[in-house]
Formats: structure tokens, C-alpha cells, sequence
């Protein structure tokens, strides 16, 4: 069974006219998983996380400088592009709820694996600082919580979005116990990812790809470097920062990854994992630009979630 998680208040979460990260993209996302084809899966709304959710990663100046930067009407910058709106708080807190109540279905054995359709995303956010569309480390917290109140010895966290998973590396440069695998275009935006970048224990693999890299070249570094250092890891559990602006399509990036290599990425994930922690895989919505490559992506990526 594959749970599908809902963040019906990220269609509330406003960003100035013309962003890439706009409220179409998850109205895309939601119609294409209402298709026929989706019809098994098991769905359910985000719940808000709690402030000490938050605190998992986050110090309280973070958490309260956002709160308090929460406009009652009209558009915040936080950043160059970043923003929020009066529906933003909301909507990130049940970003956040979303991937723990993923974690906590799926560790109860409620759901094989789960998908978490949102926005904000949350890779980019560091321990103090929105940036690059996000608040909070949505899958990093995530992870957290899946260690400290589920009492899991390992944790993976795979993302796969076309960016650098700056924020999750920050949140979580330090915890040995979370391997945190990142592949992304090199040179782009934030900049870091580094394959000298290892963390605090040796436990970030960072995977730069040059720009016109495709899918045949994304499959050849997973089967090299990826899927062995997941199996070494041996996770109690696998994260997903499942971003598709890797797609050729996508406006903000210049990698050629096809709806198809999201889906074979997708099996390879789920393979290992049912290898290694009985298939046990949370997955959530980062970036994807896009708005029908996004929407094709994310329905393969659901699609092979559904049929591991
Ligand atoms: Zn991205």
C-alpha cells in the first residue's frame, strides 16, 4: 500500500506573479494523482507540525523569525526569492506534518511507502535562514524525527532534485546516523555540493553533474555510487527529496533526465529498500518547474512507488 499525503494549504501559499514556484504546480500534482490510475492509493491530509517539531533542527530564533515575519495580507521577501504570504505559515507547518505523519504511518506498518505532495518545498532552508523558496528542512526534520522519537538507528535521505540539498546538508552536516546523498547540476544554484563536501563523519555523499548530462549518465552514477553506499548504510529507513527539475523540460535547469529515468530511479530506490529496511520509503515534493514535466514525473514516480 502507497500513502499519499495531501498539503491542501499549500494551494494557499502565495509567491509574486511570475515565480517558478507557484500554487499551478501543486494544483498539476493533485490532478494528475487523481487519476483512475491512482485510485488505490491511501490518502490523507498533512497535519500542522508543532513548534517543537520544528526545534528538531531548527534553533527558536528561526522558527520565531518566521513566525513573526508572517504578513496579514500581501507578499514578504525573506530572501531575493523567497517569500511569504498570509497562507505560508500554514502551509509550511503542514509541509513539515506531512513528511512526520508519512514516517509515522509508514513505521507503523500502516503503508509500504508514502509520497507527501507539498509546498514550500524544503531543502534549501538552513538551521537559520529561508532561502531558495523554503522555510524548514521538511525531509531532514523528518529524518529527526524518525531517529529521536522513533528510536531508528539509520536513516538515508536520497534527493534527487537538480539543486543542491543545501539546507538538508546544513541541518544535518553533524548526525552520523543519517547518510544524506545528493546529486545535482554543477555549476547552479545555491552553488554548494561539492564532492569535497562530506559532512561532519564522512556520511554526505555529494554527486555534482555537469549541465547536459542525461539520464544514462544519472543511471551510471546511482548504480556506481549511490546504491552501493545506500546498501552499506543499511537504513531502518529511506527519505526522498524528490525534486524533477532534472527533467529536460524544466525552465530552471539544464540536465536531460526523462519522465522514464525518474521512474527507473524510482524502482531502484525502492529496491534497496525493500533489500535492506522491508521497502520502508518516504518520499516528498521538492522542486520541478515545469508544469506538465512535473506533473508526468511525479505521477511515474508514484506510479513505481505503488508497484514495489
Ligand atoms: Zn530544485
Amino acid at each position: 500500500m502507497t500513502l499519499l499525503i495531501t498539503n491542501e494549504a499549500g494551494l494557499h501559499h502565495q509567491m509574486p506573479p511570475g515565480h517558478p514556484e507557484q500554487i499551478a504546480r501543486l494544483e498539476h500534482v493533485f490532478r494528475a494523482l487523481n487519476a483512475p490510475d491512482f485510485a488505490a492509493l491511501d490518502r490523507r491530509a498533512a497535519p500542522m507540525a508543532e513548534e517543537a517539531d520544528l526545534l528538531l533542527a531548527h534553533p527558536e530564533t528561526h522558527v520565531a523569525a518566521l513566525r513573526v515575519a508572517a504578513p496579514a495580507e500581501g507578499l514578504v521577501a525573506l530572501d531575493a526569492d523567497s517569500a511569504m504570504s498570509p497562507g505560508t505559515w500554514e502551509a509550511a507547518l503542514r509541509g513539515v506534518g506531512g513528511c512526520f505523519a508519512a514516517v509515522d504511518a509508514v513505521l507503523a506498518g500502516e503503508a509500504k511507502n508514502a509520497f507527501v505532495a507539498t509546498r514550500p518545498p524544503g531543502h534549501h532552508a538552513e538551521k537559520t535562514r529561508a532561502m531558495g523558496f523554503c522555510l524548514f528542512g521538511n525531509v531532514a526534520l523528518a529524518a529527526k524525527h524518525a531517529l529521536d522519537r522513533h528510536g531508528l538507528s539509520r536513516v538515508a535521505i536520497v534527493d534527487f532534485d537538480v539543486h543542491h540539498g543545501n539546507g538538508t546538508q546544513d541541518l544535518l552536516w553533524d548526525e552520523a546516523r543519517v547518510l544524506f546523498v545528493s546529486s545535482h547540476q554543477m555549476p547552479l544554484y545555491p552553488g554548494s555540493g561539492a564532492a569535497q563536501e562530506r559532512g561532519a563523519h564522512g556520511q554526505i555523499l555529494n554527486l555534482p553533474l555537469a549541465p547536459g548530462s542525461d539520464g544514462a549518465a544519472m543511471r551510471a552514477v546511482y548504480e556506481s555510487r549511490v546504491l552501493p553506499r545506500l546498501r552499506d548504510h543499511a537504513p531502518d529507513l529511506i527519505l526522498v527529496s524528490a525534486g524533477f527539475d532534472a527533467h529536460a523540460d524544466d525552465p530552471l535547469a539544464n540536465l536531460i533526465w526523462s519522465t522514464e529515468d525518474f521512474a527507473w530511479l524510482t524502482r531502484e530506490l525502492c529496491s534497496v529498500a525493500a533489500e535492506v529496511c522491508g521497502g520502508r520509503l518516504v518520499s516528498s515534493l521538492e522542486g520541478g518547474y515545469d508544469l506538465d514535466a512535473l506533473s508526468d514525473a511525479v505521477a511515474a514516480h508514484v506510479a513505481a512507488l505503488m508497484e514495489a
